[in-house]
């Protein structure tokens, strides 16, 4: 029998919180039916109102605490605008720390049903602010001006931001600057609704090792009004830009970059640093956004790989081989595999750049790709994966099963996925050894782990 919520809309409740989500919010229990309330934490008392009732689940808001938790920060107002995009801003850092942690442990429990991993305690950062070397920003019109910055949550509404305290100052600097620039010359912003007007994102990379700039300016139209102004203005009001861009995204779609893309002025690409390997970035490629991070990440993807110098490795969602070539300093040969060209064609310059020649690179989807080579008869001692939030498809795990490599490093960005395939692989003969999780991403709710398995005798 299908029983009713113990709570209806409108309504205005006390409740006790004793959870969070995976996305932030407070969970409190009435009766033993969910409520989900953002900005509320594990033990707080508060009053509340709901708002939507499901028959699982409910939605409120909060309306005032009655006891707050000691990992509660408090932010003044008009700060409020600099934490876009940080939904675990009301969480002091250690909280945060806890909050992922704990994440990690329930999840891998739940989904993958792996109970006796070693899960150690989350790395995170001295400094967790300004630590991201990418922004992409929407930009829109307000009374006439242009307005960039971040979506207000759950909404299509952009809030004018100045500065960001997750960005690095450097790419504030230069999203506010462009947007200065474009607003002088009267380039009209995009319009979701209509699908009129010009400017859709402002977006800027920074090569934090090695201090150079990109400017990515996205537009709906393929002509740029003023193009030659705003490079001039661009140059001279940010001294270390290398790389100006214009990308060309004419669909109606929320995905940010379109296919097309000219170089305005300047190089076709940055450069930076991850250790000793350089990289040169393009404008589309998958690059890690926490770069003092990244390094904690590869150093324990290169201590899991546990490589002697005879290995072969293959490295699957290589993006522009970071890993890859990371590894090949260790190994004696390195195949990786992504499906964006432009990044292959980063990979191989890269591995040009450093003089590493025991690094090959090949274009397509890792589920095809590896499979083909394993029936060729390609095998390899480590197979190293770093998928997108949806984590491996299912034919590439068969592969790995039947391929067998004495190590697997599994690089995730989304703990439940990563339960799901340790799940698979455990079933297929691999044993998950220890699993690390790294905070790449302080002040909001996502999660990187890495995990080390070893094929069962
Ligand atoms: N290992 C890299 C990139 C990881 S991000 C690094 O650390 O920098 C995941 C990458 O997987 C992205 O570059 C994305 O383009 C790529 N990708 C997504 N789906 C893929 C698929 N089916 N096959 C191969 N690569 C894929």
């Amino acid at each position: 029998m299908k029983k009713t919520a113990p709570v209806a809309k409108n309504e205005t409740i006390d409740a006790v919180f004793e959870d969070l989500t995976h996305d932030g919010a407070g969970v409190a229990k009435i009766d033993g039916y969910p409520v989900f309330v953002p900005n509320t934490l594990p033990g707080e008392k508060a009053k509340i109102k709901i708002i939507k009732v499901n028959s699982g689940y409910a939605f409120g808001r909060l309306l005032e605490l009655y006891e707050e938790s000691p990992f509660r920060v408090h932010i003044p107002v008009e700060e409020n605008h600099k934490y876009g995009g940080s939904q675990l801003q009301h969480i002091s850092y250690e909280g945060q720390l806890k909050f992922k942690e704990n994440q990690v442990k329930q999840v891998l429990a739940r989904i993958g049903k792996l109970d006796d991993v070693a899960i150690h305690p989350i790395l995170g950062m001295e400094h967790p602010w300004h630590y991201r070397n990418k922004a992409q920003v929407p930009v829109g019109e307000k009374d006439g001006e242009l307005i960039a910055g971040f979506y207000k949550p759950r909404t299509h509404e952009i809030v004018d931001t100045n500065e960001s305290l997750i960005q690095d100052s450097v790419i504030n600097e230069a999203v506010q600057t462009v947007k200065e620039i474009c607003s002088e010359l009267g380039i009209p912003a995009y319009d979701e609704q209509t699908h009129r007007g010009v400017l859709r994102h402002i977006m800027a990379r920074y090569g934090k090792e090695t201090g150079e700039l990109m400017v990515v300016i996205i537009t709906r139209t393929s002509e740029l009004l003023q193009r030659n102004k705003i490079v001039e203005e661009i140059i001279k009001r940010l001294p270390k830009v290398k790389s100006i861009v214009h990308n060309i995204n004419s669909k109606k779609t929320n995905v940010i970059l379109g296919e097309k893309t000219k170089v305005l002025w300047g190089s076709e690409v940055i450069y930076d640093y991850i250790g000793d390997v350089k990289f040169a970035i393009s404008a589309r490629s998958f690059y890690q956004v926490n770069p003092d991070q990244t390094k904690v990440l590869y150093s324990k993807a290169l201590e899991y790989a546990g490589l002697t110098g005879e290995e072969s490795v293959i490295d699957a969602y290589c993006g522009i081989g970071t890993i890859s070539l990371f590894l090949a300093q260790k190994a004696k040969k390195v195949f990786g595999v992504e499906i964006v060209p432009e990044a292959i064609s980063d990979a191989k310059r890269n591995a040009e750049l450093n003089g590493i020649t025991n690094a090959e690179f090949a274009v397509g989807e890792a589920e095809k790709v590896i499979p083909a080579w394993y029936e060729e008869g390609n095998t390899a001692d480590v197979l190293v994966v770093d998928p997108p939030r949806k984590g491996c498809d299912e034919a590439l795990l068969n592969t790995i099963i039947q391929m067998k490599p004495k190590k697997v490093v599994y690089v995730s960005c989304n703990p439940a996925t990563l339960a799901r395939d340790l799940r698979i692989l455990e079933d297929g003969g691999y044993k998950t050894i220890e699993v690390q999780p790294v905070d790449m991403f302080p002040q909001t709710t996502h999660v990187e782990c890495i995990s080390q398995l070893i094929l069962k005798m």
